[in-house]
């Protein structure tokens, strides 16, 4: 049985105060949950204040991207070795907007995936379509290509460490969000996908999550689908309510 797994990306929000009041908050009302995986993705800065709110409680830490050298002369990055240095357990890799912005590509992501596992770092790898994608009925084919890239050459150990996050760009922050039914067809694909490319066991043990303006009055219905296994949260992250509250729906 997979477990739930509710992770928040704050993306570029919160100052360190901000940030430590925010996850104090959240660790109050979600101390009594132990039957889902929880963890907050606070920008780099506010890493190691947040750590040292959390690090006995039931949430973990993740960061939003790294690099895929461990140290060098690589100026503005940050390194697997100084995300684990700062208490991190996960790492969101291929996040849309890094790939939108920053053009991040199938082969770097494929490389920062290798770098967070050489460092005991669990990937929170995200795939997911754009609107004239979608529309031009290619979801399968573009998360496909996405997946393969990412994750062609590893070995089922180094996979067993991976989450999926599938989130389509056009429902990220944007207030639209798949339906449960249409998320649930894709996540089923790319476990199916997952099966082929390594083996059904593994398949069925990875957790896939949902991601793309989740909110408290949503998340019952998307975690209610066979193949979400938990969600991957935006906007709604950065209130310690609306997470609290994303991370017991239907409980
Ligand atoms: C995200 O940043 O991964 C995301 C899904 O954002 P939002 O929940 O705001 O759509």
């Amino acid at each position: 049985m997979r477990r739930i797994f509710i992770a928040g990306n704050w993306k570029m929000h919160k100052t360190i105060g901000e940030a430590v009041d925010t996850v104090r908050k959240l660790s109050y009302e979600v101390k009594n949950v132990t039957v889902r995986d929880i963890a907050v993705c606070p920008p780099f800065t506010a890493l190691s204040a947040v750590y040292e709110v959390i690090k006995d409680t039931n949430i973990k830490l993740g960061a939003q991207n790294l690099f895929w050298e461990e140290k060098g002369a690589y100026t503005g990055e940050i390194s697997p070795l100084m995300l684990k240095d700062a208490g991190c357990e996960y790492v969101i890799i291929g996040h849309s907007e890094r790939r939108e912005y920053f053009k991040e590509t199938d082969e770097i992501v494929h490389k920062k995936i290798l770098a967070a596992l050489r460092n005991e770092l669990k990937p929170i790898v995200c795939v997911g379509e754009k609107l004239e994608e979608r529309e031009a009925g290619d979801t399968e084919k573009v998360v496909e290509r996405q997946v393969r890239g990412a994750f062609s050459g590893l070995n089922s150990n180094q996979m067993s460490k991976i989450t999926i996050a599938y989130e389509p760009v056009w429902a990220i922050g944007t207030g639209k969000t798949a339906t449960p039914e249409d998320a649930n067809k894709v996540q089923k694909f790319i476990r199916n996908l997952i099966s082929e490319m390594f083996d059904t066991a593994l398949a069925e043990n990875i957790q896939i999550l949902y991601g793309g303006s989740v909110k408290p009055g949503n998340a019952k219905d998307l975690l209610a689908q066979a193949h979400i296994d938990g969600a991957l949260v935006g906007g709604a992250s950065l209130n310690p309510q609306d997470f609290s509250a994303i991370v017991k729906a239907g409980l």
